[in-house]
């Protein structure tokens, strides 16, 4: 049997998988099973921050595998111990939760949230909006704080206590805070499944001064936007905001499943012993990995991201076949005169992997992709899209 064909067979037929078995790469190339070469502008949804095999990465998790592979929280570990302070160092944030995912991420941050509210303006206060278009994962309350109807559908009942707030409209989120016992506003900067749409900056600087007046908590959803790929360490700081508690995920370990919660000064004592866990959060190999990768984004690596950013924005926004251009850092959104399907298939047939989002082509290029590399791709993606 092919190994598409064990797939459909035996495991669970949730996703809709491109017709492409991958088994090895390096760098920002990657190789199917029949040795066929991809430059890789996806990075296994924002996963693999310094592209496949990286040798410091690898370094780094090969030297913590030889010590201890897993500790649980029952002890003290020195991975998750100094991830967490390395996190807190370069954002002023206080505490770090660990997780293995972004949609736990999430988790903590809504019960952090919640608890937050009821301890500071009483009971009930637990209500949080999120925004339309959203998407902050695939538990039942993440699922339920996703502000999109079509992930609801078939699961229903979700978790109460989530309101939908259009995005950009800050009245909207003074009606709904009138309206309801809110606790927090939980918010991607860049809405990435929602068709890496930016939020406008006046909204956000809007958002803060309403937030702080009302002692409402910020919640950044920075699985996707953050660790490097906006151009900064987390996305929001492109935007002079602060929030209360950053989530974060994908490729925070570069490749290796972690989750990471960081709570700020005013919800760094809301959690005390025993209030939430995770058996295999802050794992030692994870947290030597996200070291590896976090204490490499220095303003170099970070220059060098903006630089081809810009690189693809200059090359995109007019070129034949593409209507628009959207998104920050090297998480960009491409609308396409042709489906976006269509364009995904071509560029994949040609040696180039880019994925979807809503309508638009999307690119989550790895951030040290060489130029050189991503000069070829997006020749080839221009191509497609001229067709
Ligand atoms: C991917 C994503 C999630 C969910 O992360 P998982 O690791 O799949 O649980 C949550 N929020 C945002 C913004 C994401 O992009």
């Amino acid at each position: 049997m092919m190994i598409k064909d064990i797939d459909k067979e035996y495991v669970a037929n949730t996703y809709a998988r491109f017709p492409l078995t991958l088994v090895s790469g390096k760098g920002s190339l990657v190789y199917d099973e029949n040795g066929k070469e991809y430059i890789d502008l996806g990075t296994g949804i924002a996963v693999n921050t310094f592209g496949i095999g990286d040798e410091e990465w690898i370094g780094a998790i090969n030297a913590q595998l030889g010590k201890i592979q897993h500790t649980s929280n029952l002890y003290y570990s020195e991975p998750c111990a100094n991830l967490a302070k390395m996190l807190c160092e370069r954002t002023g944030m206080k505490k770090v939760f660990f997780s293995n995912s972004g949609a736990e991420a999430n988790e903590c941050a809504i019960k952090a949230a919640r608890k937050y509210g009821e301890n500071t303006k009483g009971e009930g206060y637990t209500t949080i909006i999120t925004l339309k278009n959203s998407f902050h994962g695939r538990t039942l309350t993440t699922l339920a704080a996703t502000g999109q109807d079509t992930f609801h559908n078939d699961f229903k009942p979700l978790t109460p206590g989530f309101v939908y707030a259009e995005a950009n409209n800050i009245e909207d989120i003074k009606r709904l805070c009138a309206e309801n016992k809110c606790c927090a506003v939980m918010f991607e900067v860049v809405q990435g499944e929602g068709g890496v749409n930016p939020l406008d900056r006046e909204y956000l600087t809007e958002l803060a001064a309403f937030a702080k007046e009302k002692d409402i908590l910020l919640i950044a959803d920075e699985v996707q936007i953050g660790n490097g790929r906006s151009g900064m360490l987390y996305g929001y700081m492109n935007y002079g905001i602060t929030p209360d508690i950053v989530s974060t995920a994908k490729g925070l370990a570069g490749g290796l499943p972690i989750g990471a919660t960081l709570l700020g000064e005013k919800v760094k004592e809301v959690y005390t012993p025993g209030l939430h866990g995770s058996t295999f959060g802050g794992n030692p190999i994870s947290c030597a990995a996200a070291i590896s990768i976090i204490s490499r984004l220095d303003e170099a690596m970070l220059d060098g991201v903006k630089k081809r950013s810009k690189f693809i924005f200059d090359e995109l926004s007019d070129a034949e076949g593409v209507k628009s251009v959207s998104g920050l850092g090297l998480m960009i959104g491409v609308e396409t005169a042709r489906p976006a399907s269509d364009i995904i298939s071509e560029c994949m047939e040609r040696g180039v992997l880019v994925i979807k989002a809503k309508n638009k082509v999307r690119m989550l290029p790895a951030l040290n992709i060489t130029m050189e590399q991503l000069k070829i791709a997006i020749d080839i993606f221009k191509e497609v899209c001229r067709k």
